[in-house]
């Protein structure tokens, strides 16, 4: 191995692991999915009607696009107008109503 391939390889190494390194710490600053909540029957059931999913299938529809979405600085998670319990910010309901 020439000393100009040890330096690229060395360098790719060091860019690698920084990028791998940030890509980690972002993936931690929000959860995948909101705590489970404590609801009342008819919460629950209410959450299953309108198909409400922490992950939506659609990137343009996204609860915090939506007018309903109540944001909290506090936590990952927010809540909604319509839907009582924790509300992904990258969630999705079948009411979704894009802010104007
Ligand atoms: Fe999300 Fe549905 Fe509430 Fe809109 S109405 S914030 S899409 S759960």
């Amino acid at each position: 191995m020439s000393e100009q391939q040890a330096r690229f390889n060395r360098r790719h190494l060091l860019t690698s692991s920084a990028l791998f390194g940030a890509g980690m710490l972002s993936g931690c600053k929000r959860s995948e999915t909101c705590p489970p909540a404590q609801l009342a029957a008819d919460d629950t059931k209410l959450r299953a009607t309108m198909h409400y999913t922490d992950r939506s299938p659609d990137p343009a529809k996204l609860c915090n696009g939506c007018q309903q979405y109540l944001p909290n600085t506090d936590a990952d998670c927010g809540g909604c107008k319509l839907l009582k319990g924790p509300i992904h910010p990258a969630g999705y309901c079948i009411a979704f109503s894009a802010k104007s």
